[in-house]
């Protein structure tokens, strides 16, 4: 199975990350996809120049891509100002069609922040066309409509799961792996707000949704209501 985490940006896949080992385990491809080029991600440093972020958050994401064996995909659309249009649309398809997605993790329709929503409304409509001969892109159009999970938002929000998944044997290493994002930790520790590295907030978060399904660690999902996403048997492992 390919399994593919399509986001906004580099290091969005934190709520996922440990369910995409738990695929790997099992034998499935992982893949990784970036709607932005992450180039507003140094929130604290305006010094650092928008090529400059753009090239170290592709290099992060690359590295840990690699240490999974993952294929990495970055759409370079702008930073903050991630739009729906017809290009973006093409693009999308594109890039789904290119990992013969199964499952996809995406954002949740309600998020803090508009380039999340931005993907996770393009994700729905693409990931349905991406089965489409109509709209013929330099890859074939997918087979089937891949299954669809949407990840915990940043401040759940209306976020009510239905699926978790037990992270408790790879959370570990779902923190290790998640440090190849070394500038956004010093990011995130230095915004209001947040003022926590990924180790802190991914582990109290999968702690929180593992006490709710009786597991040390879990991270929890919900499946895009639209037809095709949603599947009668088993995806998640
Ligand atoms: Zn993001």
């Amino acid at each position: 199975m390919n399994v593919v985490s399509v986001m906004a940006h580099q290091d969005d896949e934190m709520h996922c990350l440990g369910t995409m080992l738990r695929c790997r385990a099992r034998g499935d491809r992982l893949w990784f996809v970036t709607l932005t080029d992450g180039s507003k991600g140094f929130v604290q440093r305006p010094d650092i120049s928008p090529e400059e972020a753009a090239r170290i958050r592709h290099e992060e994401m690359s590295a840990l891509a690699a240490e999974l064996g993952a294929q990495y995909i970055n759409l370079r659309g702008p930073d903050e100002f991630l739009y729906d249009s017809p290009d973006v649309r093409m693009e999308v398809i594109e890039a789904i069609r290119r990992t013969g997605a199964h499952l996809v993790f995406t954002h949740f329709e309600q998020d803090y922040n508009a380039d999340h929503t931005t993907t996770a409304r393009l994700v729905r409509h693409c990931a349905m066309q991406s089965s489409l001969p109509v709209l013929p892109t330099s890859t074939p159009p997918l087979p089937e409509h891949p299954a669809i999970f949407m990840i915990e938002p940043h401040g759940p929000f209306g976020f009510v799961p239905t699926h978790f998944v037990d992270i408790s044997d790879c959370e570990a290493e779902k923190v290790r792996l998640l440090g190849c994002h070394r500038s956004q930790e010093e990011a995130m520790k230095a915004t209001a707000g947040v003022k926590a590295g990924f180790e802190e907030q991914c582990r109290r978060r999968a702690a929180y949704w593992g006490a709710q399904a009786g597991c040390a660690f879990a991270e929890a999902f919900v499946p895009m209501r639209a037809r095709g996403a949603i599947k009668p048997f088993r995806v998640l492992p």
